[in-house]
């Protein structure tokens, strides 16, 4: 089951995570939401979910939900990483993939593998049941 879950969109993707986060937005109101202060903020104001909005991720955001990994206190990640710019913040970004493949936190970097994870977030997984 998931029940918290952080959202992150590098620049470029932002406007697909508002897209997707709209056309989910019923799945995602049953969750406790997170995300990186720009990407939050436009969540909030745009879809109109309540979300806790953390540090911008170059600022220590990346940082922020990493550490809520490592503490247990997130289920999920939806990280739609920009393939095609190089960003000054790689080390947090290479951070918090590290941290949710170590402790095996559901991970969707891309819009179809969002989808599927959340169309699944009432199954419970071996980590979240
Ligand atoms: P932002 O951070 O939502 O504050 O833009 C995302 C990122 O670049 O990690």
């Amino acid at each position: 089951m998931i029940h918290s879950m952080a959202l992150v969109a590098h620049d470029k993707m932002k406007d697909q995570m508002i897209e997707w986060a709209n056309a989910h937005k019923s799945e995602l109101a049953e969750m406790e939401l997170f995300g990186t202060g720009t990407t939050g903020g436009r969540i909030a104001t745009e879809v109109g979910l309540q979300i806790t909005c953390l540090k911008s991720g170059p600022l220590g955001g990346d940082a922020q939900i990493g550490a809520m990994i490592a503490e247990g206190r997130l289920d999920a990640l939806i990280f739609f990483i920009d393939p095609l710019s190089a960003l000054p913040h790689d080390v947090d970004v290479k951070s918090l993939l590290r941290l949710a493949t170590l402790y095996n936190t559901a991970l969707a970097i891309n819009v179809a593998s969002a989808t599927l994870l959340v169309r699944a977030a009432s199954v419970k997984t071996a980590k979240t049941a």
